[in-house]
């Protein structure tokens, strides 16, 4: 049996082999098998659980028991990878809330490092394996001395070099995606947001942008990648931004720009889709794709997690529905959650949702929260036997519905 991992308080792990491994859904802890697991992708990071105990199974009584003066490890998966299970843990007292990473369920079997999960995507793009962190610095440093008045080449520099967003890294490798912020503000609240945390319960682990970019800024970022990247995307909404549609108006004489200097590229938009009319107007003015966020295809957890001003439910679904009947390629930005999004519900109303709007793709993409604490934040219940498993959800959808993709990266059209 997959054996526990364990952490001593300044986080050196090691096994436990006197108790088998443990995996979380919801406020449930189940005993790992084998089956559940594959190996730790290379590139994954290890966690230990500050003031969190450990769960394992006693092999002879089948015991869940918690380990004193031990705590709880969890893999942050390499992208790619969608975890089937959150790490296991106890409590103890009311610890701060853990920082906005996800935590999966990791354990030791066969000698190696396993964990709960499953691949969902091949694509590199985000892999710190194959991304030259000595060239991004040295190309970095060109971009400076190539356009010296562009207020978005240091922004995205510290991106890159401090705070480790891939998308910015890829930029200065001339590769796969670019980012585009714009925005420094966002009309929702999301329990989990990377960028804003008002009541600074935990670090944000991307600073927003304090600036509104010009269009001639934006496009010529935009441009750049756009001439020296094969099958090149270029993406308004990063986690370094609010809501880029508060910006439209910028971003919309952007787009402009970029469409009136060529037609190669994808121009895309990651957004909460909280305003339909102008996402409308981005389309028209050349915006090929959109992603929207949900954490749930529930209207009741959507607002719970998001927490919208001035917005509602409906607008995020009218933004899908006009998005497209005007041919733009949609994603969402499935927010998973192991013990919430694969149970039966979650995942009826996601079928339903897909199934009504004529979804082109669903990125299955771990969300960095607390897992115990979401549960919490969202009210949510769900019974062990109402839970069917992420890849049964996966499944489902790509037999009831085969047109829609499934992956965890914006693609290039
Ligand atoms: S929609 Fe995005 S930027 Fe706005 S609060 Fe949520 S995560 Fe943060």
């Amino acid at each position: 049996m997959p054996k526990l991992l364990i952490s001593d308080i300044i986080g050196n792990i090691s096994v436990n082999t006197g108790l088998n491994a443990t995996g979380m859904k919801g406020r449930n802890i189940y005993e790992l098998d084998a089956k559940d697991l594959i190996k730790l992708p290379k590139s994954s990071k290890l966690f230990m659980l500050p003031s969190r105990t450990a769960v394992g199974v006693e092999p002879d009584s089948g015991n869940f028991v918690h380990t004193m003066g031990a705590y709880a490890v969890a893999a942050f998966l390499s992208p790619g990878y969608t975890a089937t299970y959150s790490a296991s843990y106890l409590p103890i007292g009311t610890p701060a809330q853990l920082p906005l990473f996800s935590y999966a369920a990791v354990a030791s079997y066969k000698g190696s490092l396993f964990t709960a999960a499953i691949q969902v995507d091949k694509d590199i793009r985000h892999n710190c394996q194959y991304i030259d962190m000595g060239l991004v610095k040295k190309n970095a440093a060109k971009f400076i001395k190539l356009f010296p008045k562009n207020r978005l080449i240091p922004h995205l520099t510290t991106c890159a070099l401090v705070h480790g967003c891939p998308n910015a890294q890829n930029l200065f490798l001339s590769r796969f995606e670019a980012p585009l912020p714009s925005s420094p503000s966002c009309n929702a609240s999301c329990c989990g947001c990377i960028s804003f945390q008002p009541r600074k319960r935990c670090p944000v682990s991307q600073p927003r942008i304090k600036f509104i970019p010009k269009p001639e800024e934006l496009s010529q970022v935009a441009l750049f990648h756009i001439e020296n990247t094969q099958r090149p995307i270029v993406s308004f909404g990063q986690g370094c931004e609010g809501e880029p549609l508060l910006q439209y108006s910028v971003i919309e004489n952007a787009i402009s720009l970029i469409r009136k200097s060529t037609s190669r590229g994808t121009i895309h938009m990651n957004t909460n889709g909280s305003k339909p009319d102008k996402l409308e107007r981005l389309i028209d003015a050349g915006l090929d794709s959109v992603r929207i966020s949900l954490n749930s295809a529930r209207k009741g957890y959507y607002l719970k997690y998001y927490r919208p001003r001035g917005y509602k439910f409906e607008d995020v679904m009218r933004s899908i529905r006009i998005a497209k009947s005007k041919g733009a390629f949609v994603s969402i930005n499935y927010l998973t959650m192991p013990g919430f999004t694969d149970s039966q519900d979650e995942a009826k109303s996601l079928k339903a949702l897909a199934s009504k709007y004529g979804i082109d793709m669903v990125q299955w993409r771990n969300l960095n929260y607390d897992p115990l604490r979401y549960f919490e934040e969202l009210n949510a219940f769900t019974r062990p036997e109402g839970l069917i498993g992420i890849k049964a959800v996966i499944s489902s959808l790509r037999k009831d519905l085969p047109k829609v993709r499934h992956g965890y990266f914006n693609p290039s059209l």
